[in-house]
């Protein structure tokens, strides 16, 4: 397959190791562990880590002069295909969101200070963070209304605001907060990103969202939070004062293709479910599933379009690796809204195939399709990426008035 071609060298090494890791420590287990709350998984979780360390696998993606594997784009797509097809896969790593987005900008704007006090323990893993942008009163979609404030008041920034779908907040280290300080500036010039640790006086854990039925615990929980007079030294500052929305494009560039690259492991693993229960399930006497035609169409179709998917999400991730994340822009919200699509669908198909089965919780299929049900919402919604890819192509057909 193309796919195998394009594999460099040090990933054909690396992925048999890892895909037994997987399919004999983390797959067999997974389905239990998500049942449990996530303090009670942390001893399991922390000592397969150690594992992922031991092994050389820690960080695939990121600086090793921080302790990561420094692999590039294309290679960590085939990494996290391997290792995307767990709700843990991505934690064991340590590349999971929201902690490598927040690492990738602390690496980018970070002064020294900042980075030895919050990567260098991010990175080796020994707290948690998250990422505080969205806010139940504005529409997230146009992220430059935003009604949380940062006030300079001497040596200290002052934050008052209402945050919602914070990720992973719950048992998180600290926050990086995108927050108003400059309400007279240029739409795009009025936040800044400033970084606050949890246990700062002012700053409340409301509740766990209530996710389809699932509040959740820990990393995968999304919480409303509040700031009441938070007070923070104005050294928290992260990057310039102003250039919080540049610094949210450059974080969530990175993030939705890892996101999407994650996603073809689930859709592989939807899709090996899907198979191995058309194959073995008895509909009549020595007449199974997988030989009714319309079971067939659903794998047929699933299989076209993972690998659609998936050819579309390397040559992304090839393009930003040769011409950088701006000549990549309209691939990048093409494969978002398109691989969210593909991820959907075949989590339906492989449902369906499982009757009953499929819609308990006794496979995967069911918190797949409860969680990943998001993926059309987070790190921009299917409308604001379409809306955004039509614009850019109308603009070359010279309509001017295209908003
Ligand atoms: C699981 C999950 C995790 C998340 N994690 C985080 C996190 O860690 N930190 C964080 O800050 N945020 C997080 N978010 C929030 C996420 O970024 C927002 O939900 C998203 O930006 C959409 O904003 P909104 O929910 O306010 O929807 P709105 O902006 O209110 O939009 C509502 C709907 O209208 C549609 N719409 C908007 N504009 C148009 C238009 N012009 N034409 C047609 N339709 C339109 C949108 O696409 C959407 O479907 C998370 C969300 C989810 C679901």
């Amino acid at each position: 397959m193309l796919t195998e071609l394009i594999k460099s060298d040090r990933v054909k090494a690396l992925l048999p190791a890892i895909k037994s890791f997987m399919a004999e420590e983390v797959f067999p287990h997974d389905l239990a562990w998500s049942k449990l709350p996530f303090g009670e998984l942390l001893p399991t979780l922390e000592a397969l880590r150690q594992k992922v360390k031991a092994n050389g696998w820690w960080l695939p993606c990121f600086d090793p002069h921080y302790g990561g594997m420094g692999l590039s784009l294309m290679e960590h797509a085939f990494v996290s295909e391997a290792i995307g097809g767990s709700p843990f896969g991505y934690y064991l790593f340590n590349c999971q969101a929201p902690d490598i987005g927040n690492m990738e900008l602390l690496h980018l704007a970070g002064t020294d200070a900042q980075k030895e006090k919050y990567l260098q323990p991010l990175a080796a893993g020994q707290f948690r963070s998250c990422f505080a942008m969205t806010e139940p009163e504005y529409a997230g979609s146009n992220p430059v209304r935003l009604g949380t404030t940062a006030q300079r008041d001497g040596d200290e920034y002052v934050i008052n605001g209402h945050k919602w779908f914070t990720t992973g907040f719950d048992g998180s280290e600290l926050t990086i907060v995108m927050a108003v300080t400059d309400p007279a500036a240029a739409s795009y010039q009025r936040a800044s990103m400033i970084i606050v640790p949890t246990a700062t006086p002012g700053l409340q854990l409301i509740r766990n969202l209530s996710i389809m039925g699932h509040a959740g615990s820990g990393w995968p929980s999304h919480s409303e939070i509040r700031f009441d007079n938070v007070r923070v030294p104005a050294e928290n500052l992260l990057g310039a004062e102003g250039a919080g929305f540049m610094l949210a494009q450059v974080r969530l560039g990175p993030g939705r293709i890892h996101h999407c690259m994650r996603w073809m492991g689930i859709c592989e693993r939807a899709f090996d479910l899907m198979c191995r229960y058309a194959a073995t399930r008895e509909i009549e006497d020595g007449v199974f599933l997988g030989e009714k035609q319309m079971v067939q169409q659903m794998i047929a179709e699933s299989r076209a379009e993972i690998d659609a998917a998936k050819l579309m999400v390397l040559s992304t991730a090839l393009l930003i690796e040769k011409a950088g994340q701006r000549a990549a822009a309209e691939k990048i919200s093409a494969i978002k809204f398109f691989t969210a699509k593909v991820l959907g669908d075949v989590l339906d198909r492989a449902i369906q195939v499982h009757g009953g089965l499929g819609i308990t919780d006794d496979t995967i299929l069911a918190l797949y399709y409860r969680e990943e049900r998001a993926a059309r919402i987070y790190d921009g919604t299917d409308e604001t990426h379409k809306a955004s890819l039509a614009r850019k192509i109308l603009k070359k057909f010279s309509i001017s008035n295209i908003q």
